[in-house]
């Protein structure tokens, strides 16, 4: 059924537009309710690495990709082994594949 993305008034099928607002009505008012945050930078867990030098390499090889992949310490073990912190390079849900293709290719010994 229409919708008025504006006011959010429902309509019979037919309608165009809001006889309120003049515009254009939407089929289902979800097509406004979804996050954007959500559908395009919802961030996962994508790689731990033993070392921040090493990650940091990661996520800048995946910026020049324009990947914008970023680095989180995870400290779940504890500090007395001097073991203490694992790395984890996180990427956008929707480029987790261009990223494992970067990342391969960086590590790459060829
Ligand atoms: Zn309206």
């Amino acid at each position: 059924m229409p919708v008025c993305p504006t006011c959010h008034a429902e309509y019979m099928d037919g309608r165009v537009e809001c006889v309120d607002c003049g515009v254009a009505l939407i089929d289902d008012l979800s097509e406004i309710d979804d996050d954007p945050e959500e559908a395009d930078g919802h961030f996962v867990p994508f790689r731990t690495y033993p070392s921040r030098v090493f990650a940091e390499m990661i996520v800048e090889a995946l910026a020049h990709q324009g990947i914008p992949a970023m680095v989180k310490t995870d400290e779940l073990f504890g500090s007395a082994t001097g073991a203490a912190t694992k790395i984890v390079v996180w990427v956008p849900d929707a480029q987790k594949e261009e990223a494992a293709n970067v990342a391969d290719g960086t590590l790459d010994p060829l």
